[in-house]
């Protein structure tokens, strides 16, 4: 019955599945289970139904399978905010465009993205950027400046407002300089993450068109950047194609030339249902879990904002105990490796019971530490359907499995 696993996986029945791995294998340490086809899933679904460029925002999971899948699956443009984040793009998808849309970077991370790696695109939010860029470049004639909005981040879950985009009042005069310095001008904006209506694009879009007018210059790029969201518990979004459908009408309304290009910037949309966690309980004290993976490893946003993530009891035959409300402990010692849940368990979880942590894959895998000695484990692949799923409705199919390397 024992098998051997590479550490990418090419695991076989029964062994595919959470399930699977955690009764025949009962790991000692936490395993992370990456599932291609569903990150296949989103990003076809990006690809055929988004009405623009989807460009995936590589932060949110920067390993290079998942790279490849979505390379795979039909994204060419990614979102890329570091020289590391470029340089493992470049590296891993050398066909890829590489967009570099952090507002404030060093000038020579500038400098190498253009000149060594063929960037064209970034974004700014302040004049003292836009000279950085244009020193940097050799004042270029070949850019694609996006001019970040700061606009509301009410609707969403995850704030993106305070740090970073150009105020109303500041828009004028930097829209105005960025178009005597580009090749194309654009406007992009990021509403937050996981924003739980499509209102907040619209109303975004407002922002969007109200600076265009009074700044009259022609736009050439109108990027709504991320904040797509997943489906986790207590936090069900509407479909997806809602968002699609009220963001196309928006920019279709926009004072823009015909020719001008939608873009997007999916991260948590595209990657949130790849991952998924096997954690084994170490000890209960009453409803509190202690975990063998916690806020320095894959779960610190359920430890630092209190992010609820959907959980499974993976035992077998399943427990007939009724549900109830648990915490979590993280293994480091460290009082703030603390995830307050709550998670909905079967009332008799116990010590040596294995436990699946799902949607992670947008980050969580990425946010892994090995403070306290802890944050090691294996990956392996896995082909039965995430917790949750926001593209199983939709007749969508991944590309097949055989035509993308891990
Ligand atoms: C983080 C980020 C994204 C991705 O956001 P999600 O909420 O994960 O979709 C996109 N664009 C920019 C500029 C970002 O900083």
């Amino acid at each position: 019955m024992h098998k051997h696993h590479s550490a990418l996986g090419l695991a076989t029945a029964p062994f595919n599945s959470a399930r699977g791995i955690a009764l025949a294998e009962r790991p000692v340490d936490p395993v992370t289970l990456i599932r291609p086809h569903a990150a296949s899933r989103a990003a076809r679904y990006f690809v055929e139904k988004f009405p623009g460029t989807s460009m995936y925002a590589v932060k949110a999971n920067p390993s290079p399978a998942l790279l490849r899948v979505l390379w795979a699956s039909g994204i060419t443009h990614y979102d890329v905010a570091s020289i590391a984040e470029v340089r493992l793009v470049a590296q891993t998808l050398p066909g890829a465009t590489l967009c570099f849309m952090h507002p404030v970077k060093a000038e020579e991370a500038i400098a190498a993205a253009y000149h060594e790696h063929g960037v064209r695109v970034f974004s700014l939010d302040s004049l003292e950027e836009l000279d950085k860029i244009m020193r940097a470049t050799g004042n270029a004639a070949d850019l694609t400046l996006c001019v970040r909005l700061r606009v509301s981040s009410e609707h969403s879950k995850l704030s993106l407002a305070s740090k970073f985009g150009a105020a109303p009042g500041e828009t004028r005069q930097l829209l105005f300089a960025a178009r005597q310095a580009a090749d194309a001008l654009g406007i992009c904006f990021h509403v937050g993450s996981q924003a739980m209506t499509p209102e907040a694009y619209a109303q975004a879009m407002e922002r969007v068109r109200a600076a265009i007018v009074d700044a009259a210059v022609t736009v050439d790029v109108v990027d709504v950047g991320g904040g797509f969201p997943s489906s986790y518990p207590g936090m069900e979004p509407p479909p997806l194609d809602r968002y699609f459908e009220t963001i196309h009408r928006a920019f279709e309304s926009l004072p823009i030339s015909y020719s001008a290009e939608l873009w997007a910037e999916p991260g948590r949309a595209l990657c949130a249902e790849y991952s998924s966690l096997i954690v084994r309980v170490e000890k209960r004290r009453g409803s509190e879990l202690y975990i063998n993976d916690g806020a320095y490893g894959a779960l610190f946003d359920a430890a630092h904002i209190g992010w609820r993530f959907p959980v499974a009891l993976l035992r077998e035959p399943d427990s007939g105990a009724r549900d109830m409300e648990f915490s979590f402990y993280g293994p480091t010692c460290d009082d703030m490796d603390h995830m307050a849940g709550p998670f909905l368990l079967p009332a008799d979880v116990q010590a040596g019971d294995y436990v699946e942590i799902g949607m992670l894959g947008a980050y969580g895998a990425a946010m892994r530490t090995a403070f306290n000695g802890f944050g090691s484990g294996k990956t392996m692949v896995v082909d039965d359907e995430p917790m949750t799923s926001l593209y199983l409705d939709d007749a969508i199919e991944p590309v097949p499995s055989n035509v993308v390397t891990l």
